[in-house]
């Protein structure tokens, strides 16, 4: 047996044997090739694969989102079957006598520059679809596991790293649990295993990549952020007995459903639920929770292809709003950057990706994008209780002008006569130090205010979210955090103003008491952690 520790995400026990996801870069190797009639055959193969693999993809998303989302994955398979990409495979093949790998990639590059180079928008964009058809193939030639998760019934994931719209894109009933070698406990990565629910223990270095194989029997542990290589008979038992505890734990969490978010002086407090896709909405019934604190909307463009459209925006935004029946959801527009690259986005390479072109800066350097979601949420408003929200404010100017945006995607719809609800609440997030600086001026623009602490803890402490190589540096409990969320509690409340968190600050029960005393209005966490927060509030008395 083998033990290796990183950070665990969501508290559970996973037992399964691993799938190895290799990173694409490292896949791909230029071999000199004597038999290219077997590279060939090779490519026909791995094709028919990846044809099979966007079937079974078409007729899932068919089900669960519709035929505007689904139609991709028909694109993607229709470019399987072109004749000129497959001709342009082969002869880089037969001319430089190389791998089918190497070849698939250089001809997908070349081809994906040819479209980047074209004066229509709309082709130029089907560059970022030739590369995802030939990362399919190539990952289909390795032999690898499909990019959108594990092929086998309960595997367990292991990766260097994993891209937010791999997790989200996963299929929970394949995935038991995942285990990166990078990664850091408010990496995104690590939120969305967390928000779906997916065990998974992060930061366990590139020594358990080196170790681990392909069908290895391992276990995961990530509660205490364990992972087992072959476990023995005495830790199996071990961790059958604290699975077999939680699973007691969480039984009886379920006692508190229907019940109040109420401590035993009388204090009230809102619990809700973050999530970042439609599906997520079962997990957040479940939770009894609320409302919903935080849809991470930005995950309705990952994993894509092109940007969602106004209508298909629109239909996740009612689903969600009619999903939930009246209870409040707040949804946070458009937070991509840093860790978040869509290809199609053609974002800059930046040295500071965190510190660069990333959420409300993107929307107001690119209106067309930002409009295009606010039309979707306003048009979706009339279907129940929305709220909105701003990432990444640091000023005044910015909040002027995402309100003034608003206004005119507004007056639009009204002289379209489309209809739209009168009481969005807008909010801004707040998640740099200069918002917290002057939350005096931006309390009274706004509704209300969510601590965004994953961010807020970034940029506080000048921490970079995804390098786990400084996470002895990152106290998530600093004071100086804890003093910026009380400074804006006290300049929203005396402004009229509302505050929650939602940042993962907000299920850390040792802090549920402090956040009850500085007034916190809201707090927005994971599903999973919704009843185990009502059940610390409830046994809190702020009286004494
Ligand atoms: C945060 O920064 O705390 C937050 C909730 O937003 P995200 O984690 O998506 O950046
Ligand atoms: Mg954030």
């Amino acid at each position: 047996m083998k033990k290796f520790v990183g950070k665990g995400v969501y508290g559970a026990v996973a037992a399964g044997k691993a799938t190895v996801l290799m990173r694409y870069e490292n896949a791909v190797k230029r071999i000199s090739i004597e038999d290219t009639g077997r590279e060939r055959a090779r490519v026909t193969a791995a094709i028919e694969d990846a044809k099979k693999k966007l079937q079974d993809m078409y007729e899932r998303a068919l089900g669960e989102l519709g035929e505007s989302d689904a139609q991709i994955f028909a694109v993607h398979r229709m470019l399987l079957e072109d004749a000129v990409y497959r001709d342009s495979i082969d002869s880089v093949i037969e001319s430089q006598r190389v791998n089918a790998e190497y070849a698939v990639t250089a001809a997908g590059e070349s081809l994906a520059e040819s479209f980047a180079a074209m004066d229509d928008a709309y082709m130029r964009e089907r560059a970022a679809d030739v590369r995802d058809v030939s990362q399919r193939l190539t990952a289909c030639l390795a032999g690898e596991t499909d990019r959108e998760g594990v092929t086998e019934e309960g595997g367990i994931l292991c990766a260097d790293d994993l891209p937010p719209s791999v997790i989200m894109n996963l299929d929970k009933k394949k995935t038991a649990a995942l285990v990166t070698a990078q990664g850091s406990l408010i990496s995104h990565a690590a939120i969305l295993a967390r928000s779906r629910s997916i065990p998974a223990v992060v930061g366990v270095g590139e020594e358990f990549l080196a170790q681990i194989m392909d069908g290895d029997e391992i276990m995961v542990d990530s509660f205490a952020g364990e992972v087992f290589l072959e476990p023995d008979a005495e830790t199996r038992k071990a961790l059958s007995e604290k699975q077999r505890a939680a699973e007691e734990e969480r039984h009886l969490l379920q006692s508190l459903r229907g019940r109040e978010n109420i401590s035993l002086d009388g204090r009230k407090i809102n619990i809700c639920a973050n999530i970042g896709s439609v599906e997520e909405l079962e997990a957040v019934h479940a939770s009894d929770a609320g409302g919903i604190g935080l849809f991470r909307s930005e995950c309705l463009y990952l994993g894509k292809s092109d940007y969602p459209t106004e209508e298909q925006q629109f239909t996740a935004y009612k689903k969600l709003l009619e999903g939930m029946a009246g209870k409040k959801v707040i949804i946070r527009t458009l937070d991509i950057g840093a860790d978040k690259q869509p290809d199609y986005f053609e974002l800059k390479r930046e040295e500071n990706p965190a510190l660069g072109c990333r959420a409300i800066r993107i929307c107001l350097t690119r209106p067309e994008i930002f409009k295009t979601q606010l039309r979707a949420l306003f048009r979706a408003s009339a279907y129940g209780n929305m709220g909105i929200m701003f990432p990444m404010i640091t000023s005044v100017a910015e909040v002027e002008k995402i309100l003034e945006i608003c206004s005119e995607v507004k007056a639009e719809l009204k002289a379209q006569g489309v209809s739209y609800s009168e009481n969005v609440e807008l909010g801004i997030m707040i998640e740099t130090p200069a918002a917290v600086v002057i939350s005096d001026r931006l309390a009274p623009m706004v509704d209300f205010f969510s601590v965004g602490t994953n961010d807020l803890t970034q940029y506080t402490l000048a921490c970079d979210r995804q390098n786990p190589d400084i996470e002895p540096f990152v106290d998530i409990h600093h004071e100086a955090i804890l003093r910026l969320i009380e400074m804006s509690a006290e300049s929203a409340h005396r402004h009229g103003a509302w505050i929650g968190i939602c940042g993962e600050l907000a299920a850390d029960i040792s802090l549920t008491e402090t956040f009850l005393r500085m007034g916190i209005d809201e707090l927005s966490v994971s599903p999973a952690f919704v009843l185990k927060v009502r059940d610390v509030v409830r046994s809190l008395d702020l009286s004494r």
